[in-house]
């Protein structure tokens, strides 16, 4: 063979050599598109969630169907319960989110957990990480990903699959430590938005809802009185001669006795009764399912418990109160359409009533036209 033969040889086998690599790199930016345009789909669905509640649901079922995983949990610390108080003030019940795990300490679910600085891929071991999966069987690899809040964890992403080779360590752990990070930004925000939902809707000195949100629910409630021909019944109360408290022993003395009274009303009343402070020295019962005479029983009830024991204004003082309680309840009709209009003539019915009760000299309950 010339020289200049096995020169050409070399070039075309170096050619060839040169194709196939270009070939493979071109599958591997190829591959990794597609996972980043997959990721992304899936960090934009965790973004777009409108609710705590649904954020969540998108972690758990949304992250497991999109990477078909076999298990999805969630670890949030929560120390201070304020999440899961949050969630069920949203409305939701934190028990129905069987995958989040709502911890004290991320010390104890999982040995990687309590210093999870980036994610860990590996072999899934029973010992190790079943208080993480529960349920699901026959696991082989894992993936747990923190979720970074002001370096560090708050919490994890926690993935498993049945398949070995889905998580190792020999795989790069850039997406999911993104992932991880959108994952944080968004409960973070979920949790700040429902904190200000919660405080535009609560009162803080007594923990009460506050006015607008008793308007609001009054509507829902209307119309639900009206889908099941049921009646509801309004309580307006107001503390008699309460200015006198302030002037006599101060706005904290006052600030006491209001709390208190709110605990004795509430101690009195059902689990659906909505009760809201209306404003001032005036607060507001919503009770569903209630006629006018059933409603005027438990005013008188709440009358009597307020009046019979004195209020602890301070560590020396009591002083006896009493309240003046304004009763109306009515029935939507099937046709009528307005519902703020008879949200509006309930809660006037039931003023009505207050202001005569305090004109008959107050510690007393009227009710009003029905
Ligand atoms: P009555 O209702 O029997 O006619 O007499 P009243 O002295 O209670 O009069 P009114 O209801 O008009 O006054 C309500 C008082 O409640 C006036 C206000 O200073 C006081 N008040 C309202 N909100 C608060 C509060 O958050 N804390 C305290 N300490 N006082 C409050
Ligand atoms: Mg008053």
């Amino acid at each position: 063979m010339s020289e200049e033969r096995a020169n050409a040889e070399d070039m075309a086998r170096e050619l060839e050599e040169l194709r196939r690599r270009l070939k493979e790199l071109t599958a591997e930016a190829a591959n990794n598109e597609t996972i980043l345009k997959r990721t992304q789909a899936r960090e934009l669905s965790l973004l777009r969630a409108d609710s705590l509640a649904q954020l969540l649901r998108a972690m758990v079922d949304g992250l497991r169907d999109s990477y078909s995983l076999d298990a999805v949990s969630v670890v949030l610390l929560d120390p201070q319960h304020e999440i899961r108080h949050l969630l069920i003030a949203g409305g939701d019940r934190p028990e129905e989110f069987k995958q989040i795990f709502f911890v004290d300490s991320l010390v104890g679910l999982a040995p990687q957990l309590a210093a999870l600085h980036k994610p860990w891929l590996g072999p899934f071991v029973g010992a190790d990480h079943h208080l993480l999966f529960p349920g699901t069987a026959n696991l082989k690899s894992a993936a747990l990903v923190p979720l970074p809040r002001k370096d560090r964890a708050t919490g994890a992403l926690c993935f498993a699959s049945r398949e070995a080779a889905r998580f190792t360590r020999h795989h790069g752990t850039e997406f999911l430590a993104h992932l991880g990070a959108v994952a944080a930004v968004c409960i973070e925000n979920a949790v700040n938005r429902a904190r200000l939902l919660r405080a535009g809707i609560t009162d803080f000195l007594t923990g009460w809802h506050n006015r607008r949100y008793l308007q609001q629910r009054l509507k829902e409630e209307l119309a639900r009185a009206q889908r099941r021909g049921a009646s509801i019944a309004c309580l307006m109360l107001d503390i008699d001669r309460f200015k006198s408290i302030n002037d006599g022993y101060g706005h904290l003395a006052g600030d006491h006795a209001l709390k208190e009274i709110a605990h004795r009303i509430e101690a009195q009343i059902r689990n659906m009764d909505t009760a809201a402070r209306f404003g001032g020295d005036e607060l507001a019962v919503l009770l569903p399912d209630a006629t006018a005479a059933a409603a005027a029983t438990l005013a008188e009830r709440i009358r009597e418990v307020i009046a019979a024991e004195p209020f602890k204004l301070t560590a020396q003082i009591e002083r006896e109160l009493t309240v003046s309680i304004g009763v109306a309840a009515l029935s939507p009709g099937r046709h009528e359409t307005d519902l703020k209009a008879m949200a509006d003539r309930l809660l006037a019915d039931a003023d009505a009533a207050l202001y005569r009760a305090k004109a008959l000299g107050r510690n007393r309950v009227q009710i009003g036209a029905g």
